[in-house]
């Protein structure tokens, strides 16, 4: 049997060959979940230079096949690091993206920092956002609202691992119910589904194994912000901050639908790429 660190080898050339960006991280990342470590630890280093053993190699072959295959690194080993806090992810959930940093450095610069605040977050998937915000502000209370079971289970998995206070809520956006059942909030966040039709058709082969209905959002992508300002508009109090994350190209659209409904200062911001990436505004 050969070393770990020629296995290692072996597989950044296959994912080269596969075109799988970031070849090396990938496969390190891949060969630490099979050797139950972090390819950050020093264990990891020394580890390299061990003959492998059967049952680690054959792990670490799989996860290869099925890296290679198109499957997300992050579903593979099972959870990603979002604003400095980490989560749980898998099949079922969409896994938290640097792009969804830009919303909560915009919550944290528009919140008023001195006052104790209740927080919705609508769409709340794994719960990253409400979760990073619960920890960041002065939180009265901080609820995470979300339909799927299956993302519902990483949500509350995921509010236990972080020891937070946060309140994982079952229901449905498109359902005024939903927000009737809710306290008024200071800070209303949603991270919608928010791909278009043609999104869908062009979707990248890792994002095809995240669920579709975290993802579409209508024809136009727009369906979400149209549902949730109908029905969650009345939950935020005057004066309140609003803060979606938005797809490129959205922020006239859902700028003009924020300032439709009487909202104040609405400003689109823009993400460490340059492209408008969450769009805010405060209730009149
Ligand atoms: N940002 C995600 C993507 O590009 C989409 C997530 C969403 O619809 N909220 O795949």
């Amino acid at each position: 049997m050969s070393s770990y660190a020629q296995l290692l080898k072996d597989a950044v050339s296959g994912f080269e060959s596969k075109g799988v960006e970031d070849a090396r991280n990938n496969a390190r990342e891949l060969l630490a979940k099979a050797l139950g470590c972090s390819c950050r630890d020093s264990a990891f280093e020394q580890k390299l230079g061990e003959q492998a053993q059967s049952d680690a190699a054959n792990e670490f072959e799989e996860l290869c096949k099925r890296r290679m295959n198109g499957e997300p690194l992050q579903y593979l080993i099972g959870e990603w690091e979002f604003y400095g806090l980490t989560f749980k992810v898998g099949r079922g959930v969409l896994i938290p993206r640097q792009d969804t940093e830009t919303l909560i450095d915009t919550v944290l610069k528009k919140a008023d920092r001195d006052k104790k605040v209740t927080v919705v977050d609508l769409c709340a998937g794994s719960g990253c956002i409400g979760i990073v915000l619960e920890k960041y502000l002065n939180c009265e209370k901080v609820f995470a609202v979300e339909l799927s079971d299956e993302a519902m289970a990483y949500l509350e998995e995921n509010i236990r691992l972080n020891k937070s206070r946060v309140v994982a809520v079952k229901g449905d956006v498109t359902d005024r119910k939903t927000a009737d059942a809710l306290p008024m909030a200071d800070i209303l966040t949603a991270n919608p589904p928010y791909l278009t039709a043609q999104d869908m058709r062009e979707l990248q082969t890792e994002v095809t194994f995240e669920p579709e209905s975290a993802l579409f959002g209508g024809e136009d992508g727009l369906d979400f912000y149209r549902q949730i300002l109908i029905n969650f508009k009345h939950r935020l109090k005057a004066g309140g901050l609003a803060v979606f994350e938005i797809g490129a190209g959205m922020e006239e659209d859902v700028m003009t639908m924020l300032v439709r409904h009487g909202f104040e200062n609405v400003r689109a911001v823009k993400d460490a790429c340059g492209i408008f990436r969450c769009v805010a505004g405060f209730k009149e």
